[in-house]
């Protein structure tokens, strides 16, 4: 006990509840205490595409509910141009509606308004647009994968993802502690001949701009990696979320060696699992254990006026069970060790995926706390509520009084400062005030 201020805080010892790790229960549907400790851990999915429409937002939040989702990054949270009429940006519009009507639920990111690449001053304009952004609470900035693949110049040239007038955007974000996720090339076989034979044929016939196989308009594969490589390497303050497992699910031993020689670089799993789960899984999980820090939860899923459950063709829409669904093989395959089974996005490829099934310290950090502290500048610090009691509490001495039932307690785990977790150093609080005292209690 020590006196503080006007207020005494009393340091006592009290019994909770810790949360049951998941465990390593074998099937998607076995798995009870498992949802629980997800829901109660309110896992953040650092990946999807929501339109922010009254109705969308709401199709997204009953899902998240529905699987255990806490928090979703919104990446599609739009540009941060003023709109013509001078109203606010798409971005701001996105952002309000959805903090508005689900406040704590989603995060946005920006992305970059490409308008006037070739007039002169561009640069200074886009570092313009990544610090209106930031004022504007976007929590990082997305880059689809136009780069090298989409945008041109007015001469027809493809804008690379290491052009130099993009350096000082890069440069900015890391200035502003903003991450960036960013999407250059896609799987391997999309620059294989286009016909029936490519094994991801079933969404390249209904996506035909998706293969870039013709040599005279797109860059090989390989060159689109090696170009963001070299970005990452000239922005080490900058924090690169490398999607799709790091662009590459299908080498390992790359991405490996991607994160190896760059500590500024993340992976998210969005819509890569399927490709992930198809390697040896005790190579995966090796490297899952190594990266450990690294990698991140994320999913590609999108609610506009269809669910997309990692990728979609003209195949009849998905149900919210069918999502729900494709949550729960998400859960199946980092949490246990089912060997050969169904994908959760069929239409990416005919075969079966292998579980990995990581160990609870690390299922932590992949699905909650590599994104906290990576998010740390946009996420609210844990708000502790005093409850008010009308008698006083007896002092220096250990209490087990059931007035502590009233206090709601607040696990606190995370390092304000940089966002740092640490589940060891953690602690449950509880407050109630009194009108002589306030009384805390820990763990
Ligand atoms: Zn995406």
């Amino acid at each position: 006990m020590f006196a503080h201020s006007k207020f005494h805080c009393l340091l006592l010892s009290l019994l909770l509840i810790a949360p049951t790790a998941p465990g390593a229960a074998s099937g998607a549907g076995s798995a009870e205490p498992a949802d629980l400790w997800r829901r109660e851990h309110r896992l953040i999915d650092l990946h999807q595409h929501v339109g922010c429409t009254t109705q969308h937002l709401a199709r997204a939040v009953r899902i998240m509910d529905a699987v255990g989702l806490g928090l979703v990054v919104n990446l599609s949270g739009g540009f941060v141009t003023p709109a013509r009429d001078g109203g606010p940006s798409e971005f701001e519009r996105n952002k309000t509606l959805a903090d508005t009507l689900h406040p704590g639920r989603f995060l946005h990111y920006m992305s970059l308004d490409y308008s006037g690449w070739d007039d002169p001053g561009f640069s200074e304009r886009a570092v313009e647009q990544i610090e209106t952004g930031h004022r504007l609470g976007a929590a990082g900035l997305k880059e689809y994968k136009r780069l090298g693949l989409y945008l041109r110049d007015k001469a027809g040239n493809l804008i690379r993802p290491d052009d130099p007038k993009l350096d000082p955007v890069w440069k900015r974000c890391g200035d502003l502690g903003l991450p960036v996720s960013i999407h250059v090339a896609d799987p391997k076989a999309f620059w294989l001949p286009y016909n029936e034979r490519n094994e991801r044929w079933k969404e390249l016939k209904d996506h035909k701009s998706w293969w870039f196989g013709d040599t005279n308009k797109f860059p090989p594969w390989k060159d689109l990696l090696e170009s963001l490589n070299r970005v990452i390497e000239r922005h080490p303050k900058t924090t690169f979320v490398c999607v799709h497992f790091a662009n590459n699910a299908e080498e390992l031993e790359w991405v490996d060696a991607a994160l190896d020689r760059h500590p500024n670089m993340m992976a998210d799993l969005a819509a890569r699992i399927p490709e992930i789960g198809r390697h040896d899984p005790r190579r995966v999980r090796r490297l899952f254990l190594k990266h450990q820090d690294r990698i991140l939860f994320g999913t590609d899923f999108q609610v506009y006026n269809r669910l997309i459950l990692g990728s979609s063709g003209n195949e009849p829409p998905p149900t919210d069970a069918d999502a729900e669904l494709f949550f729960a093989k998400h859960w199946r395959w980092l949490e246990t060790r089912d060997r050969d089974w169904a994908h959760m996005t069929p239409i990416q490829g005919d075969w079966t995926i292998s579980s990995i099934g990581l160990p609870p310290e690390v299922l932590r950090k992949i699905y909650f706390d590599n994104a906290r502290k990576l998010l740390v500048r946009s996420l609210p610090p844990p708000t502790l509520r005093a409850r008010r009691i009308s008698q006083d509490l007896p002092l220096g001495q250990p209490v087990r009084n059931s007035l502590w039932e009233l206090a709601e307690p607040v696990r606190i785990e995370q390092r304000a400062t940089d966002g740092e977790v640490n589940p060891a150093l953690g602690t449950s609080v509880r407050a109630l005030w009194s009108e002589r005292y306030l009384y805390l209690a820990f763990e």
